[in-house]
């Protein structure tokens, strides 16, 4: 009821919930409560939650920001939400995001407009900035998101909240609707990294209906956050902190930059060990992205042609009629444009000049991080290159926006994990973002080092 009580006080001015499930919620509540007086509760018995609206949930709408999708109810939920619902949790809602998890800024979003808790006339960042701007505001403690080339990471940055992409197939993507289907995962936010560990217990782990998921045993991502250190003043002692000499190049802020290097500064008082390394590639990340997604895309969003749920055109001709209104009523300004790129990268006679290349270019940049991640325990750098900038500013710019992203797109290239943990603020008292990456399957390391800092 706490929690209902401050999104109806609250959400107006953020917009961070499309759907907000009252009586669900206080239903799956009083469940929990029930639960807890037989004495047969889990660790996220009652725990109020939201998901981003990309998951589907069983008999609440999942629009994934879109027009197209704004009267479908799914029947079934994703095995995210199944999980999270078999431990125990409370649905709160769903909450908003760039359409189809298309953008940076969360102004792609047929609902409008994400504000950022922070200062609400900048951005909270995108594609998950209702997520992170919800848990920034404490409409929620924990709510999930995806991450396809940095939509949990870059809005947690800008938000001031932690926010975890696991490793490529350690959750599953039964469920979510698919946006460039070998770069989703799906992950949490939370307040703090022991957050996200508890409820990656809840969610993570091998999926027989995704062929992707990753048959692995069960993971305790809480497993390395109780140990007490051999020496309670250096509790990262031993810990290999690689830094990227690329990642703190020209386009960085003044601000960011500060704030990050003080972060590395205060973890080597703590005994950490600084490593300089280089990921020459990184520039190439941005290119390779934005064919690669938008090929994906192209072809995952073809099965929204209004035929069997969703939107579908008041007046048409003939069939192929009913399918091109309904799609051009139904999808906004920017899925248009990714639809059309990716369409053109997989098109004879342009396959090879740009999809293969890309493709190439994904396996380079993988062994750059391979060569780095030999060096130390994790990288670290910005998740952004600025703090949250007004809202508006890159709003007709595609490339700056797709730009912004080159600091998150390339781990998704590689699979590896990554989280973002606030560090600090930068110029007008925002919050800045520290990037954590991991080697594949080794978040609980990562966690163990993020929680050491926090
Ligand atoms: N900003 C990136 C894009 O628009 C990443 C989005 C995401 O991770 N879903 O594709």
């Amino acid at each position: 009821q706490t929690f209902l009580d401050r999104i109806a006080a609250l959400n107006p001015a953020l917009n961070a919930f499309i759907t907000v499930d009252r009586d669900g919620a206080l239903a799956q509540a009083a469940a929990a409560d029930a639960a807890r007086a037989a004495g047969a509760v889990g660790p996220l018995a009652g725990i109020p939650i939201a998901h981003k609206d990309i998951f589907c949930t069983e008999g609440v709408l999942t629009t994934c920001g879109s027009k197209i999708l704004s009267n479908f109810v799914s029947p079934y939920d994703a095995t995210v939400v199944a999980r999270l619902k078999a431990a125990g949790t409370v649905m709160l809602g769903k909450t908003n995001c760039d359409e189809f998890a298309m953008g940076s800024t969360n102004e792609h979003s047929a609902y409008g407009a994400v504000k950022n808790p922070w200062d609400v006339s900048r951005v909270p960042g995108g594609s998950s900035g209702g997520s992170a701007a919800a848990v920034a505001a404490r409409l929620a403690p924990a709510i999930t998101g995806t991450d396809t080339g940095g939509s949990i990471r870059q809005p947690a940055s800008l938000c001031g909240v932690t926010g975890l992409k696991p490793t490529y197939g350690a959750v599953s993507r039964w469920g979510m609707v698919a946006y460039a289907s070998s770069l989703d995962q799906g992950g949490p936010f939370a307040k703090s990294a022991e957050d996200c560990a508890i409820l990656l217990n809840a969610f993570a782990g091998f999926d027989e209906k995704d062929s992707t998921s990753a048959e692995r045993e069960t993971e305790d991502y809480t497993r390395l956050l109780a140990k007490a250190p051999a020496d309670p003043a250096k509790p990262l002692a031993g810990v290999r902190l690689g830094v990227p000499k690329e990642y703190f190049g020209d386009g960085l802020a003044a601000d960011v930059r500060e704030a990050i290097e003080a972060a590395i500064r205060e973890m080597e008082k703590l005994g950490a060990v600084r490593v300089e390394v280089s990921l020459p590639k990184t520039e190439l990340a941005i290119p390779a992205y934005y064919v690669i997604a938008p090929a994906e895309a192209s072809s995952n969003l073809s099965r929204f042609d209004g035929v069997r749920y969703g939107h579908r055109a008041a007046e048409y001709r003939d069939l192929m009629d009913m399918y091109c209104k309904s799609r051009a009523e139904g999808f906004g300004r920017e899925v248009q444009r990714r639809i059309m790129v990716g369409t053109y990268v997989l098109s004879h006679g342009y396959y090879d000049a740009y999809y293969l290349q890309a493709l190439k270019l994904r396996r380079l940049i993988a062994e750059d991080f391979k060569a780095a991640l030999s060096q130390c325990d994790v990288l670290l750098g910005p998740a952004s290159p600025t703090t949250a900038w007004p809202i508006g500013q890159m709003a007709d710019d595609p490339v700056q926006m797709y730009l912004a992203d080159i600091y998150t797109v390339a781990i998704n290239l590689a699979g590896l994990p990554a989280m973002s943990i606030p560090c600090g603020f930068g110029a007008g008292g925002l919050p800045v973002g520290l990037q954590m990456i991991g080697n594949y399957f080794d978040e609980a390391r990562m966690l163990e080092i993020a929680h050491r800092f926090q």
